[in-house]
């Protein structure tokens, strides 16, 4: 069972902010911004390149609705998905980073020049 699977299943213990029947949403361990929640489908799927558009629909409202439950709505906010290796993704349950509570850096990504594919 995944690292996650197991939060879901409570075998891990985690900071939940929200959850309903098809999704949980806790804080990330190591946070990257003040406010680092991780939103996560309660069923396993690998990745973005895997999630159906049904599911994608619920997620959709229900980080909205975390955006709200901690107050980050209007002032603003990130919402990342990492896909696979290039991408960064490390834990193989999809999950979406929900930064915010500071303004956020832009900055550059990648350690090669961002034109080499223009
Ligand atoms: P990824 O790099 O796969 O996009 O993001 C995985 C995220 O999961 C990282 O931001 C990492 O800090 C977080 N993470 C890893 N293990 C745990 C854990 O056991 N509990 C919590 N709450 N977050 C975790
Ligand atoms: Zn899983």
């Amino acid at each position: 069972m995944c690292l996650f699977c197991k939060i879901i299943n409570k075998e891990i213990p985690s900071e939940i902010i929200l959850e309903d029947e098809n999704f949980i949403a806790f804080h990330d361990i190591n946070p990257k911004a003040p406010v680092h929640i991780l939103a996560i489908p309660k069923s396993h799927v690998n990745s973005f390149n895997d999630v159906s558009s049904d599911m994608m629909a619920g997620m959709t409202i229900f980080i909205q609705n975390i955006a709200k439950e901690v107050d980050i709505d209007k002032s603003g906010y990130r919402v990342i998905t990492n896909i696979g290796d290039n991408g960064g993704q490390e834990v193989k349950h999809l999950h979406f980073h929900v930064l915010g509570g500071a303004k956020l850096a832009w900055t550059h990504l990648s350690d090669s020049n961002p034109k080499a594919f223009l």
